[in-house]
């Protein structure tokens, strides 16, 4: 039998020879078995949305459960037109139904764009774990642009000319994400403005990938689509800011100039998963929508969101980790580089062994900066601040005045899982 195996595993497509699951993946399914065995495990590893779907979009799921046709490829009409009335209220875009594309996840719709469009990857780091793996498995080129702490792990305008300048015909797609996983940060009008430049100059197609915007914790994201609309793929879904990875919703807004792209992703999605499923798309129209309720529980979940943010980076500043201040979805990204020595002592000179022994001495589950694209050798890691009871959170700091603040103790009591592995891994380090 073993025998059998080892020569079937020839036939093993190259591309995919020695991957293995999401890293991501992969940290939440071995925390969940530590748990099992009895361990008291703080995870703060798998991004997921801690808040529950907002009770109108489920009540549309409930509703429409009996919806069992195969539904148009490109989405169900209704979607499209709520997704695009979305994006010209919030984004003022000029988008229309025909501009969009759902699909389950906006993680199939990447792939599937990468599959369509023939051309290099650009990928500033550290990034999303899946971008640069999917490339791999299509067998694009990938390029990967380190970013530097100093400038809050953003790509510069002068990086991307830098990059587009050295072969300034190749065909590319540059992936821009923010509010970013993993590091929280966004962009200040002015750089967005300046990266659209550059991008319009040299005529990249962009992937902003934007499913935190909404997740911006003073509730101000701007589409770089506003710079460059000609060139800019928007990419949201419910998975983050409607709490409902598990729906599988995603969504794309091409500009009318990309219609092509649009076109050919929507014949290979009609040989592949045919369509998003039917339940879930009908939901998703309350949820884009919008409305008081829907606006309520965005402004509560930010609320939370941003003390949270605010005051684990702040416990790990003063920890001697350098950490900037989040500015939206729920992932820190601390640099342990100013306790390289210290740590060397215990025999930790990579982000993986830091991330290794921090789980099996404290339970605390981060994930190590290489996972993101970051090289082996560097401290870094990313911390995802979502292991608390949304549903309680969301319900507290309902009964909290406007201008009451979401101090130290009312986190404590109301995300105590991410408040308690903060402080064991502060603790962990002093030891
Ligand atoms: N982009 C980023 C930056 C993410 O963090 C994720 C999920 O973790 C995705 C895209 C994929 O989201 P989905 O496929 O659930 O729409």
């Amino acid at each position: 039998m073993a025998i059998r195996h080892r020569a079937l595993d020839v036939n093993l497509n190259l591309n995919v020879r020695g991957m293995r699951p999401s890293a991501t993946v992969a940290i939440n399914e071995r925390s969940d078995r530590l748990r099992r065995e009895g361990r008291q495990v703080h995870k703060l590893g798998l991004g997921q949305s801690p808040f529950p779907v907002p009770e109108p979009v489920v009540a549309a799921l409930r509703e429409n459960a009996h919806q069992k046709d195969y539904l148009p490829v490109r989405g169900l009409g209704a979607l499209r037109e709520a997704v695009a009335d979305y994006h010209r209220r919030q984004g003022g875009l000029r988008v229309g139904a025909e501009d969009i594309l759902i699909g389950p996840g906006s993680k199939e719709l990447m792939f599937l764009l990468q599959l369509v469009y023939y051309g290099d990857l650009v990928v500033p780091t550290p990034a999303w774990v899946s971008y640069a793996p999917q490339a791999h498995i299509i067998g694009r080129w990938v390029r990967l642009v380190p970013t530097e702490k100093k400038s809050g792990w953003r790509l510069m305008p002068d990086d991307l000319e830098r990059l587009c300048s050295d072969d300034p015909d190749r065909p590319r797609i540059v992936v821009l994400n923010y509010p970013s996983n993993p590091t929280g940060a966004t962009y200040k009008l002015e750089y967005l403005r300046e990266l659209a430049r550059v991008a319009r100059r040299h005529r990249v197609v962009l992937l902003s990938d934007e499913i935190y915007g909404e997740l911006h914790h003073r509730g101000q994201h701007v589409s770089i689509a506003r710079f460059y609309p000609e060139g800019t793929i928007v990419s949201g879904g419910l998975s983050k800011w409607c709490g409902a990875g598990g729906w599988r919703l995603g969504t794309f807004v091409f500009p009318a100039g990309l219609r092509w792209l649009l076109d050919a992703m929507a014949a290979a999605a009609s040989e592949t998963y045919t369509a998003t499923c039917a339940p879930i798309q009908y939901a998703a129209v309350r949820a884009f929508a919008g409305g008081p309720e829907i606006e309520t529980y965005l402004h509560d979940a930010r609320r939370v969101l941003g003390a949270l943010g605010r005051f684990c980076g702040s416990r790990l500043n003063y920890a001697g980790v350098r950490v900037i201040k989040p500015m939206g979805a729920f992932y820190l990204f601390p640099d342990f580089e100013p306790m390289r020595e210290r740590l060397a002592a215990r025999g930790i000179a990579t982000g993986a062994a830091l991330c290794e022994r921090l789980l099996e001495e404290t339970g605390v589950a981060i994930l190590p900066g290489s996972d993101f694209g970051r090289p082996a050798e560097e401290l870094t890691a990313r911390l995802a601040y979502v292991d608390f009871d949304g549903a309680a959170a969301l319900a507290a700091v309902r009964g909290l005045d406007a201008h009451e603040r979401l101090d130290g103790a009312w986190l404590r009591r109301h995300c105590s899982g991410v408040v308690e592995g903060v402080e064991k891994l502060c603790g962990w380090l002093r030891a």
